[in-house]
C-alpha cells in the first residue's frame, strides 16, 4: 500500500478547511447529496468492497457485505431522510414572559473540519459510520484508514473521490508517522476507534489544541450465565458471536462467568453446536475467518500457551493465521486469558458461586464496552442493571444489539466515551449554539442594569 506523503498532510487539511469556510457543506441539499452518493458507493461497489475485506481479514464475503456494506448503505439513506428533523433549530417557548421577545433558540452547527482515525477489524463500518455523521453535520473530514487493512484502504482512497466531493472528504493512508503528523494539526473534532493505549496518545495530542475527542475503544466484555435461560440456546448464541470475525470485534464476549454447577452443561452445549457449525472443524470451514496478521496471531497464541485453564474445545491453528475457536474451562483470576482484551477466538470460562460473585468480579475491573447476561430471572436482571457499569447491556444474546439502528453505541471509562450511530453520530460532529435576538422594544425591561445605580441598588 502506498502511504499518503507526509508533507501533503497539512495541505490536505488546509484544503478541507478552505472548503468548509466557503459554506458549501452546510446546505441540507448538499449534505443529502453526499449521503446518497455514499449509499451509491456502497451499492455500486458492494462486491469489490467485500472482496477487499475478504483479502484483508479472510472474512467470508457475505459477512463483510451484511455487517458493513449494507449497514452503511442503509444508514446513509436514513441520515439523508432524517436530516431536516435533526437539524431543525429549537425555538424555546417555556421561558419567562419578559424574555419571550428575545426569541431564544438553539441552533445545530457543524463543528468544522474533523479527523476520523479507524482500525482494521471492521475497516469499512468503522471509517464510514463516523463519516456519515460528519457529512450529516455539515463537516469536512479526513479519514485515516488502518495499515492492517491495506486492500480496503486502497479501494476506499480510489472510490471516495469518485463519489464524494474531494475538496471536502479525503482518505489518508499510513501508520504511526502519518497519524503523528495529522495529530500535530488543529482539528475541530477527532473521532478515534481503536485500543486504549493509542487512545491516550490521541487524547494528549488533541488536548494541545483543546480539540474535542470521541474514543470508541474495546476491553473485556463479560457474559454472566445464571442457568435460568435455555443453556443450549445460550451456548449457540455465544459460540456464533465468539467465532464472528475470529473473535476480532470490540463487542465480542471476552469471557464467561457461569454458576459453578452449570459449567459442564454449558460446555456440553458448546460441543454440540461446535460440531454443527463446523462439521470438519473451523479450520476447514469456508464460514470461518482468520486472525488479521502474524503479530496478533502470536499474541493470541501466547495467551493460550500460558493459560492454567483446561482446553475443552479447539486449540489448533495453521501457519496462515487461522485459529480454532477455543474454549477453556476453570479459568481463575490471574490467568493469562484475563490479562488483556483477547480480541481473538479464545473463550475462557470462569466458574463462580453466585450472580453477586460475577457482579463483583466485573466491578473489580475496567468498565466493559458491553455486558451480556443470559437469564430469565427478573431479580438477576435487576441486580445486573443496578450494580454494574458498561457502555451497553444486552440480555440473552450477543452482538445482536448492534443491529438496532436507533440504539446509541459507545463505551464508558476504559472502553471510551461518546455515542455513535445515526442521530448520535450526527450529534458528535455538531455543536449547539445558543442564540438570542433582543429587540429595541425590550429596552424598558433592561433599563435597571445601567449605571449609575440608584441608592437602593447600591445599598443592596
Ligand atoms: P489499529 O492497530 O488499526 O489502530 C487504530 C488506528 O490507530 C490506526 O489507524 C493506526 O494507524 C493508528 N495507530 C496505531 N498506532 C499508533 C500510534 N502509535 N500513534 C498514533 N496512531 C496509531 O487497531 P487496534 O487499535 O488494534 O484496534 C483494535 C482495538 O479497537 C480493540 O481494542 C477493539 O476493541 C477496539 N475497537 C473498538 C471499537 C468500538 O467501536 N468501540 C470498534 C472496533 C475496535
Amino acid at each position: 500500500m502506498d502511504y499518503t506523503p507526509i508533507e501533503e498532510i497539512p495541505r490536505i487539511r488546509d484544503t478541507l478547511r478552505a472548503t468548509f469556510a466557503t459554506g458549501v457543506t452546510k446546505p441540507l441539499a448538499w449534505r443529502r447529496h453526499q449521503l446518497f452518493q455514499l449509499a451509491r458507493m456502497m451499492q455500486e461497489n458492494a462486491e469489490a468492497l467485500a472482496d477487499a475485506i475478504n483479502a484483508d481479514l479472510g472474512r467470508p464475503r457475505m459477512e463483510a457485505y451484511m455487517a458493513e456494506v449494507c449497514v452503511i448503505l442503509e444508514r446513509s439513506m436514513i441520515c439523508a431522510e432524517k436530516l431536516e428533523e435533526w437539524t431543525k433549530p429549537e425555538v424555546l417557548t417555556d421561558i419567562p414572559d419578559w424574555q419571550k421577545p428575545w426569541h431564544p433558540a438553539v441552533y445545530k452547527m457543524p463543528k468544522g473540519t474533523v479527523l476520523i482515525i479507524s482500525p482494521w477489524n471492521y475497516p469499512l463500518i468503522l471509517s464510514l459510520q463516523p463519516l456519515y455523521g460528519a457529512i450529516s453535520a455539515g463537516c469536512c473530514a479526513v479519514i485515516k484508514t488502518s495499515e492492517y487493512a491495506p486492500n480496503y484502504a486502497n479501494l476506499l482512497s480510489q472510490l471516495l473521490p469518485q463519489y464524494l466531493d474531494p475538496s471536502a472528504y479525503h482518505v489518508v493512508k499510513g501508520e504511526v508517522a502519518e497519524v503523528t503528523r495529522l495529530l500535530e494539526l488543529q482539528w475541530d473534532h477527532i473521532f478515534y476507534t481503536g485500543n486504549g493505549k493509542i487512545a491516550r496518545v490521541i487524547s494528549a495530542a488533541a488536548a494541545k489544541h483543546l480539540t474535542p475527542v470521541t474514543l470508541e475503544l474495546g476491553g473485556k466484555s463479560p457474559v454472566i450465565i445464571d442457568g435460568t435461560f435455555d443453556m443450549r440456546l445460550a451456548a449457540k448464541r455465544i459460540l456464533w458471536a465468539k467465532a464472528n470475525n475470529s473473535g476480532q470485534m470490540c463487542v465480542i464476549p471476552d469471557y464467561i462467568l457461569v454458576l459453578r454447577e452449570k459449567q459442564d452443561e454449558l460446555i456440553e452445549a458448546f460441543k454440540e453446536h461446535y460440531a454443527t457449525f463446523w462439521p470438519d472443524g473451523p479450520l476447514n470451514s469456508k464460514s470461518y475467518s482468520r486472525i488479521v496478521n502474524e503479530l496478533h496471531f502470536k499474541r493470541v497464541s501466547d495467551l493460550l500457551a500460558r493459560t492454567k485453564g483446561e482446553i475443552v474445545l479447539g486449540g489448533k491453528s495453521t501457519s496462515s493465521f487461522s485459529f480454532e475457536t477455543t474454549i477453556v474451562k476453570n479459568v481463575a483470576d490471574g490467568d493469562s486469558l484475563l490479562e488483556q482484551e483477547i480480541f481473538g477466538p479464545l473463550l475462557p470460562i470462569i466458574p463462580v458461586d453466585s450472580v453477586q460473585d460475577a457482579i463483583d468480579f466485573i466491578g473489580a475491573r475496567n468498565h466493559p464496552l458491553v455486558l451480556y447476561a443470559f437469564t430469565e430471572d427478573s431479580e438477576t436482571k435487576r441486580k445486573v442493571i443496578e450494580n454494574t457499569t458498561s457502555g451497553n447491556l444486552a440480555f440473552n444474546d450477543c452482538v445482536q444489539q448492534l443491529t438496532v439502528n436507533e440504539l446509541p453505541f459507545g463505551g464508558v471509562g476504559e472502553s471510551g466515551y461518546g455515542r455513535q450511530v445515526l442521530k448520535y453520530s450526527y450529534e458528535l460532529f455538531t455543536y449547539i449554539r445558543a442564540t438570542v435576538d433582543i429587540p429595541k422594544s425590550a429596552e424598558h425591561t433592561l433599563e435597571v442594569r445601567y449605571a449609575p445605580y440608584s441608592k437602593e441598588q447600591l445599598d443592596f
